[in-house]
């Protein structure tokens, strides 16, 4: 191989010819466990979940679920492991007509908060990183302009927003200030409890993919000559999985119900993604143990769910911050800075 650039992420030399082993062709090394890019049916809404929502927002979900696991589960594996996000699918993205969520008005489609919140879970289930980016674009950019911005602004930037035409980031944490928000240089006028409820809503949607995946899995390989759903152990595993997704489901529900209701607080919006992001780690962690050996490869989904969640884990105020920000409206004590600096604020 002396002598030749090798061109790109995918092992390929400029003349086109392979460098080092080809990729493993799953099909024959695992010919009874279907990979992820054939997304496994639906299984976790063991409470009907489905029954709490309107006719509208049961059939945005549906369609939603119908295009991300026809356009992004086969793909998604492969852009995961090169660490690249796929541009060419923003068309796609654009027409599941989410963008903008909740925002009436500016070719925005004023979705419910629910509805919004389903549509983030959906994507999530299927890829977290494309929800991301749907939420990031949509429930921090798009909604900071909405609430915030010029009626100039508006007019100029939420059509294309909406249209992802335009791609929009946001920027609060700095260098040296992350969960310290109070201390930033730049200042954040409004906290947008909205987004809060939709990072809620990841978790479970990264949840019911891991769930679904080894719902599938586990009734597919065999092993001592029985399908791996046999044994009790994993049984137990699988049950305990999803009942966590359905308490999730409630607790994000029910977000969405306080905040349509305009009684959600900032303690509600951060024990709702502190606690789901707390459950769903317990759920991938399940998930990853019961796939064994393919428990830690991406085309098998729970690796990289699990790897998913981590982030989310942190972002949108990390698991403790958000505990405490509940933690401080429950007890009436701010505990964010040590004692000995906080000059007793009570
Ligand atoms: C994938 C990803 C995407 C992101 N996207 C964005 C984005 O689009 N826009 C944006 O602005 N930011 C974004 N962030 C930044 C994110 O919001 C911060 O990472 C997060 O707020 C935590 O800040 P930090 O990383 O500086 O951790 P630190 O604040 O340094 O915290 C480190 C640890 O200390 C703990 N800790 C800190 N303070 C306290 C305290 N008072 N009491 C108890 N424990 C404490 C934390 O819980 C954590 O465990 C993203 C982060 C990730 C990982």
């Amino acid at each position: 191989m002396v002598g030749k650039r090798v061109t790109g992420g995918d092992g390929r030399e400029e003349d086109g010819a392979k460098v080092g082993l080809p990729s493993l062709d799953l099909s024959l090394a695992f010919p009874k466990a279907t990979p992820a890019s054939i997304f496994p049916p639906s299984a976790s809404d063991y409470y009907q979940f489905d029954d709490l929502l309107t006719s509208e927002e049961r059939s945005i979900r549906k369609k939603v679920r119908g295009i991300v696991e026809k356009e992004i589960a086969p793909i998604m594996a492969a852009y995961w492991e090169k660490a690249e996000f796929p541009f060419h699918a923003i068309p796609k993205l654009a027409s599941l007509g989410v963008a903008g969520g909740t925002i009436k008005g500016y070719g925005c489609p004023g979705l419910s908060i629910t509805a919004s919140a389903v549509t983030m879970a959906e994507m999530a289930r299927v890829d977290a990183s494309c929800s991301t980016f749907i939420l990031v674009h949509s429930s921090l950019v798009m909604v900071t302009i909405a609430l915030c911005g010029s009626e100039a602004q508006k007019q100029k930037y939420l059509p294309s927003l909406a249209q992802l035409t335009t791609v929009g980031c946001w920027a609060l944490t700095e260098p040296n200030y992350g969960s310290d928000a109070s201390s930033l240089r730049t200042t954040a006028t409004k906290v947008l409890a909205i987004s809060r409820i939709m990072v809620a809503w990841q978790p479970i949607g990264i949840s019911m993919g891991a769930f679904d995946m080894c719902h599938r899995y586990l009734k597919e390989r065999k092993q001592f000559g029985v399908p791996l759903a046999a044994f009790q152990l994993n049984q137990e595993k699988l049950v305990r999985m999803l009942g966590n997704i359905q308490s999730m489901l409630l607790v994000g529900w029910r977000l969405c119900k306080l905040y349509e209701s305009g009684k959600m607080t900032p303690g509600h919006a951060s024990l709702g993604k502190a606690w789901n992001s707390r459950m769903a780690r317990e759920v991938v962690s399940l998930g990853r143990e019961l796939l064994g050996g393919n428990g830690i490869l991406a085309d098998f989904l729970v690796a990289k769910a699990f790897c998913d969640l981590e982030p989310i884990y942190s972002y949108e105020g990390t698991y403790d911050i958000n505990s405490l920000v509940t933690g401080r409206e429950i007890t009436g004590i701010a505990s964010f800075k040590p004692a000995a600096l906080a000059k007793a604020r009570l």
